[in-house]
C-alpha cells in the first residue's frame, strides 16, 4: 500500500467507522455467534497474492461484525464501559504512525516527555497528592490495564519489603531469610476486590486473603476488618505486606473507608518503616469521578497509601488501552524492575536527567499511549469531563428512581453509586431461593434477546443484576428503554403476562 491507496483507504475506512458509530445503536448488542464461527468463514490460510483494501473492508461488514459485542452502543449497560472517542482513536492513529517500543528516553524523546506531563496533569485532576506527581518523589505510567498495573506494585511491594526486612543479612543467611520469608508473605484485599488482586498474588508467589465485608457497611472494607485479618494473619506466623483498598468495587461500586484503613496499617505497620504495607488503591472505573470536586474528598488519605492506579479506558473518553499508575516513591519500582544490560545502556540514561519507563512497568517495549490521553484531555477540557461524570452519575440516579417506582417487582440492592445501580427481582412467593431463581432468568433472557446488554453478579450469596450508565454515548432514553424491557420481561417470567 503506497501512500496515496493509504490515504484512499484510510478516508474509506473512516467513513465506515463514522457511520458504524451514527447507527450502532440499532445493532443487536451483544453478539450470538456459535463458537467458532469465524473459522468457517476464513480460508485456512493466508492468501498468496496481496488483496486490495476494498477486498479486505468487505470483510468487517461481512465476517468480523457479526462476531462483534458492541461496547459502545448506547444499549451496552454490562461490566464497566469501555470508553470510545474520536480524539482518543486520533491518539491511537498517530500512535501506529510513530510506532516505536520507545523503552528508554532517547528512543523518542517524546514519547516519554509526553507521558510524564500527561500524568501529572491526571494527577493534579484526580486531586492525588503531591507526592504522586513527578516534581517530587513519585511519578505517573501509563500501563495496559489494572490487572497489570497491580501486579507491578505487588512486585515492587514485595522486593521493597524483602529488601527492608533482610536488610541486616548477608550470604546463606540472607538467601535462607528470605525463601523463609516469601513463603510467609501475604498479600490482603477486600472479598469485593476485583480478581486481579488475587491473581496478582498468585503471579507474585505469595499467599492471599480476603478480607469480609457486610451489607450492613455496603460492602466496603472497613479498617475493623482489616485489623482483624492483620491480627489473625500474624498470629498464623504470616507476614502481610500488600493490602488493596479499592474505590469503585467491581460488583456494587463499594469505596473502602480509606481513613479507618491508613490508621489501622500505620499501627500495625507504620509507613516509612521497614516491614510496612503497601497499600494500593484500586480505582479502576470509579477512579474517574475524581475530576468532580464532589468526590475529590476520597483521595484525603492517599498520602498515607503507596500506589493509586484508575483506567481513563473505563469512564473518562479513551480508548482500551490507558491504565494510570501513580506511585508516591518512583524509586520502589525502579529499585524492583531495573536490569540494565550493555545494549540499554546510553549517556542518558547514565546522566540520571531521563526517566527510562521500562523500569517502571514489566515489559521493556512501550507504546505511545500518552498522545490519546493529550488529545481528550485537551479536547474536553477540565469542564467537559467533569460534564461528563455528571451526566452518567445523574442517569444512575434517573434508573435507580425508575426502579424505586416499581417496588413491587424491583429490590435494590446497593446504589445508584458512580452510576452502577445494583438489584434483584421481588419474587412472587417469599425466599431467596425463588428470589436469585427469578433475578437470574430475567437477566438471561434479557441478555438473550440482546436489546440491552447487562451484567450479573453474587454478592453476599445474593444473585443480582448490574445496570451501568456510564457508556459514552448512554442518554436518558436508553435507560429508560433499558427500564422497559427488564419490567416487560419480569412481568412476562414472572406473572405470565405477554410482553
Ligand atoms: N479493578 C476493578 C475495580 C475493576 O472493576 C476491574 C475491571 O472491571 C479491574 C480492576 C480490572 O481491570 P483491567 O481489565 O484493566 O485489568
Amino acid at each position: 500500500m503506497d501512500s496515496n491507496q493509504f490515504r484512499d483507504a484510510a478516508a474509506s475506512a473512516i467513513d465506515e467507522i463514522v457511520n458504524y458509530y451514527d447507527t450502532i445503536e440499532d445493532r443487536r448488542v451483544v453478539s450470538n455467534v456459535e463458537p467458532g464461527y469465524l473459522k468457517k468463514l476464513l480460508p485456512d490460510a493466508p492468501p498468496q497474492e496481496g488483496e486490495s483494501w476494498a477486498e479486505i473492508q468487505k470483510d468487517i461488514e461481512s465476517k468480523i461484525m457479526p462476531g462483534l459485542t458492541h461496547w459502545q452502543s448506547p444499549n451496552f449497560m454490562a461490566f464497566f464501559p469501555a470508553s470510545s472517542t474520536y480524539p482518543s482513536m486520533l491518539g491511537e492513529l498517530y500512535s501506529a504512525a510513530f510506532t516505536a517500543p520507545a523503552f528508554n528516553w532517547i528512543c523518542s524523546p517524546a514519547v516519554t516527555e509526553l507521558e510524564t506531563v500527561v500524568m501529572d496533569w491526571l494527577a493534579k485532576l484526580l486531586n492525588l497528592p503531591d507526592c504522586y506527581l513527578s516534581t517530587t518523589h513519585g511519578g505517573g505510567v501509563i500501563q495496559g490495564s489494572a490487572s497489570e498495573a497491580v501486579v507491578t506494585v505487588m512486585v515492587a511491594a514485595r522486593d521493597k519489603y524483602l529488601r527492608e526486612t533482610t536488610a541486616e543479612l548477608s550470604g546463606l543467611e540472607l538467601e535462607d531469610a528470605i525463601m523463609h520469608k516469601r513463603s510467609k508473605m501475604v498479600a490482603l484485599g477486600s472479598e469485593m476486590a476485583h480478581s486481579s488482586i488475587q491473581k496478582a498474588a498468585q503471579i507474585c508467589g505469595v499467599r492471599y486473603r480476603s478480607i469480609p465485608t457486610t451489607r450492613a457497611n455496603n460492602f466496603a472494607m472497613t479498617g475493623d476488618a482489616v485489623e482483624k485479618t492483620i491480627l489473625e494473619c500474624k498470629s498464623q506466623g504470616l507476614e502481610p505486606f500488600f493490602l488493596a483498598a479499592t474505590l469503585g468495587t467491581t460488583s456494587t461500586c463499594s469505596v473502602d473507608d480509606f481513613g479507618a484503613i491508613a490508621s489501622t496499617v500505620a499501627k500495625h505497620a507504620p509507613p516509612d518503616v521497614p516491614g510496612e504495607i503497601w497499600v494500593h488503591v484500586d480505582a479502576a472505573y470509579a477512579g474517574a469521578a475524581l475530576v468532580c470536586p464532589e468526590y475529590q474528598h476520597l483521595t484525603a488519605s492517599f498520602q498515607h497509601f503507596h500506589s493509586f492506579e484508575m483506567n481513563m479506558h473505563k469512564w473518562l473518553l479513551t480508548n482500551f488501552d490507558a491504565g494510570c499508575l501513580f506511585v508516591r516513591k518512583r524509586k520502589d519500582l525502579i529499585d524492583a524492575l531495573s536490569i540494565t544490560p550493555a545494549y540499554l545502556r546510553n549517556e542518558f540514561s547514565e546522566s540520571g536527567l531521563v526517566t527510562d519507563y521500562r523500569d517502571w512497568q514489566i515489559p521493556l517495549g512501550r507504546r505511545f499511549r500518552s498522545l490519546k490521553i493529550w488529545f481528550v484531555l485537551r479536547t474536553y477540557g477540565v469542564l467537559g469531563l467533569q460534564a461528563h461524570i455528571r451526566k452518567h452519575v445523574k442517569m444512575g440516579e434517573f434508573f435507580h428512581s425508575l426502579l424505586k417506582s416499581r417496588s413491587d417487582l424491583f429490590e435494590v440492592v446497593t446504589g445508584p453509586s458512580f452510576a452502577l445501580t445494583v438489584f434483584n427481582i421481588v419474587p412472587k412467593t417469599q425466599g431467596k431461593e425463588e428470589q436469585d431463581k427469578i433475578t437470574k432468568a430475567v437477566y438471561e433472557l434479557v441478555n438473550e434477546r440482546g436489546e440491552i446488554y447487562i451484567t450479573h453478579s453474587v454478592i453476599a450469596g445474593i444473585y443480582v443484576i448490574r445496570v451501568v450508565s456510564a457508556n459514552p454515548l448512554a442518554e436518558e432514553k436508553y435507560m429508560k428503554k433499558a427500564f422497559d424491557v427488564l419490567v416487560d420481561t419480569t412481568e412476562e417470567l414472572r406473572d405470565g403476562k405477554a410482553s
